[in-house]
């Protein structure tokens, strides 16, 4: 997509710097991480939601991610990581190009998601919610 800067990146039109690419996806670092190593990972396809990525490459981002993740725990700085992605605004999404965001965690990284439980009224309240989900889920 023309104005797509995640398209300009994994094209060669805008510098980044590059951890992996192959014909499906590519991998760069994230220009302000929440810790150092912090990398996206993108299908060179233009999707702005995961949802429509196609399986084989939306199968390629998961594990390339997870890869990295594993070579990022090896540093010595850093003993796990997390794999996140936003889709859509609400959710924290910036840039409109599905990206996976690979991100190195230490003990001491001093970096906490703002996560919170809350609790369903009773069971009915959670069935009602299932079928709710349920009833709106297409998977061809
Ligand atoms: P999100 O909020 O999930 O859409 O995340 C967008 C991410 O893209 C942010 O973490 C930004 O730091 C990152 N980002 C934006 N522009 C660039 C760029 N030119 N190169 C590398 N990362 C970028
Ligand atoms: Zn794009």
């Amino acid at each position: 997509m023309a104005d797509c800067i995640f398209c300009k990146i994994a094209g060669g039109a805008i510098p980044a710097v590059k951890i992996y690419e192959d014909e499906l996806v590519f991998a760069f670092l994230d220009i302000g991480p929440i810790n150092p190593g912090h990398v996206l990972v993108i299908p060179r396809e233009h999707h702005e939601s995961a949802s429509t990525i196609p399986e084989t490459t939306a199968g390629r981002m998961f594990r390339v991610g997870a890869r990295i993740g594993i070579a990022l725990k090896r540093l010595d700085a850093y003993d796990a990581y997390n794999l996140h992605l936003a889709d859509g605004t609400a959710a924290g999404q910036v840039v409109m190009h599905a990206h996976l965001h690979v991100i190195p965690r230490g003990v001491n990284d001093q970096f906490h998601w703002n996560w919170r439980q809350i609790a369903y009224a009773d069971d009915a309240a959670k069935t009602a919610m299932a079928e709710e989900i349920q009833k709106h889920l297409h998977l061809d």
